[in-house]
């Protein structure tokens, strides 16, 4: 990965950004130069000339789409990614807006911060409803913006599905989209893929407030969405 490489890893919130990091970190080491903004610097490009690498959440839908600039793009289905990060905000007692990634590094430092969190922001199925619509208006706007709506060829789009069930595939096509002139080492791939968990995260079935009239809902509205980012439905019909 040469020095004057310059991705934008721009990722709905649960979509694998973190897996695809390790591998890449794993196959170019030292020259994998990350920034993964919220707890860096908050620019675009990166305030550090040397990353070549850069994750961004695009929560304020502000981030620069450009034909200059390179991205590659991760999505998910919006009820599984929503329900993920529904969790991963209770764990960590985010407060659920869209900043609240913001303040994660502050929150971790203070001693015991998820217990008391949980304490301060009780876990309720009220909680979760006003969650999912806030975030599901977000997805909207995020893939419309950075897939749907994006004509220009300049975006490696990674659906999580397709990611998480062909990790070497996919991670070979990372990597020669972003050095397109190399020799990718397969093998290395091979290795490094085995050394990840590349399953799916667990079914949002087992998730407490799991509602097949709220997925049937959702489905139905965004159905075509969903057929245009190559995202399969968990349900397999639309109601009539
Ligand atoms: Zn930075």
């Amino acid at each position: 990965m040469s020095a004057s490489t310059h991705i934008y890893n721009v990722t709905f919130p649960r979509s694998g950004h973190h897996l695809l990091a390790k591998c890449l970190r794993d196959y170019w080491g030292e020259r994998f130069r990350y920034c993964e903004w919220y707890g860096h610097c908050r620019r675009s490009p990166c305030s550090n000339l040397k990353t070549n690498w850069q994750k961004n959440h695009d929560f304020q839908l502000s981030l620069l789409r450009v034909p200059e600039r390179r991205y590659v793009v991760q999505y998910r289905h919006p009820i599984e990614g929503i329900v993920s990060w529904y969790l991963w905000e209770l764990k960590w007692g985010i407060p659920a807006d869209r900043n609240g990634l913001l303040k994660t590094r502050i929150l971790r430092k203070i001693p015991k911060w998820p217990s008391i969190a949980r304490l301060l922001n009780p876990d309720s199925e009220a909680r979760w409803h006003e969650v999912f619509w806030l975030k599901l208006d977000f997805w909207k706007e995020f893939v419309c913006k950075w897939v749907i709506d994006n004509t220009y060829h300049n975006a490696y789009l990674l659906p999580y599905d397709r990611f998480t069930s062909q990790g070497e595939r996919e991670v070979k096509s990372v990597i020669r989209f972003v050095c397109p002139e190399t020799v990718v080492d397969e093998v290395k791939i091979e290795w490094i893929v085995a050394q990840h968990r590349f399953s799916r995260t667990k079914s949002i079935g087992h998730f407490r407030y799991y509602d097949a009239k709220l997925i049937r809902q959702v489905e139905d509205d965004v159905r075509e969405e969903m057929a245009l980012l190559g995202i399969e439905t968990i349900l397999k019909e639309p109601s009539t």
